[in-house]
């Protein structure tokens, strides 16, 4: 038995990957899904279907637009402030994590960024709470999730500049109010789908403001217009997120799993508060339910530890480079009884050296 909890490209209910190799042999009269036209109506279909399964599980009031794209989240890091960020005008980023950083440094080819707080100083393990946004913003970027430190957003500070954010490692994790974002981007490899897709979820209303020039492929507005065809989509990752947002919906939808999510972080964090061998490396009310760090009060200790994880089938558990430890990351399709399998782990290590 293995369990995944690598932190992306990550685990999908095992169900979506036999329904997706069935539709790499026969999607539709014995053509294969890696074949056929994206300009079929059977393709069309497909994005019609998951269109409408990501508005309908994220609650996407009116006045929005849901996009297929690619490039991943890093490539929104330039396309926001090139589509919404006019010449000269500064941007407010909450600078999180090596993700946030990211974005942060694609603004200067367009305007400034305004860096409103950051926990860089301790190694991005809290979200910073007190600090204002200037109202002349052009808008707010935040990170809901990061993913490396493994801390999670859960409350929007109060503004009235529009409100970006990344969203990549916990979209369709947690129930969210859509009405208080302006642009929601998230790449599809960490809750949605394989890599090679990005969503978007934007507001109509707040594009076509900078007055400046945008190459047709870096223009929210030409893929609205086409359809997200403007060019050859990733029919492939579309398709198997469409498959894995129907598991979703069958299971209950976003509320349904935000519950699962919230008892795995319960479970595991309980352990690693418990457990005299293991910390928890972040602000405790920032834990992300998503991405689990925690570190070991001997570090001597790590290795022996991985090692018997990786003996026991519990994959991707090494923490990322810049934060060392562990991280196990808990995605929507990661079953609890593979967490069950890590505590376990975890306890018998523990009587093991006492
Ligand atoms: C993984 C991740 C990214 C990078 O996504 P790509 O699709 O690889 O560009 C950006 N932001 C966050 C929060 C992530 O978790």
């Amino acid at each position: 038995m293995r369990h995944n909890f690598g932190a992306g490209p990550c685990i999908l209910p095992q169900e979506v990957f036999k329904q997706a190799s069935r539709a790499v042999l026969d999607f539709k009269d014995g053509l294969s899904i890696l074949e056929i036209s994206h300009r079929t109506s059977e393709f069309e279909g497909v994005v019609e279907e998951t269109e409408k399964l990501v508005k309908e599980l994220l609650n996407v009031p009116a006045g929005y637009s849901v996009l297929f794209l690619q490039g991943g989240a890093s490539l929104q890091f330039a396309m926001v402030p090139m589509n919404l960020l006019p010449e000269g005008k500064s941007a407010s980023y909450l600078e999180t994590g090596v993700w946030a950083n990211k974005a942060i440094k694609e603004v200067k080819f367009f305007g400034k960024a305004n860096i409103v707080a950051s926990s860089k100083d301790s190694n991005y393990t809290f979200i910073p709470k007190d600090y204002s946004i200037p109202e002349d913003s052009a808008y707010f970027h935040c990170t809901s999730n990061n993913t490396i430190y493994g801390t999670e957003m859960f409350n929007l500070p109060e503004t009235k500049v529009p409100v970006v954010c990344d969203m990549s490692s916990d979209i369709m994790s947690r129930v969210i109010d859509v009405s208080k974002y302006d642009l929601i981007y998230a790449g599809a490899q960490k809750n949605i789908g394989p890599a090679g897709l990005t969503i978007v979820i934007v507001k109509d209303e707040i594009l076509g403001k900078t007055g400046r020039g945008i190459p047709s492929m870096l223009d929210y507005k030409v893929h609205i217009d086409g359809g997200s065809m403007y060019n050859t989509p990733p029919v492939f990752s579309i398709y198997v997120a469409m498959l894995n947002l129907r598991w979703l919906k069958a299971k209950g939808g976003v509320a349904e799993i935000e519950k699962e999510n919230i008892a795995k972080a319960n479970a595991l964090y309980t352990e690693i508060d418990r457990n005299p061998l293991f910390k928890g490396t972040c602000a405790i009310e920032d834990r992300s339910r998503m991405n689990v760090c925690f570190v070991m009060e001997n570090p001597e200790l790590e290795k022996p530890f991985l090692k018997l994880a990786e003996e026991n089938g519990i994959e991707g558990i090494k923490g990322h480079r810049s934060v060392g430890g562990f991280r196990a990351s808990m995605y929507n399709a990661l079953p609890i009884t593979s967490v069950h399998a890590l505590i376990e782990l975890m306890q018998t290590f523990a009587e093991n050296h006492k």
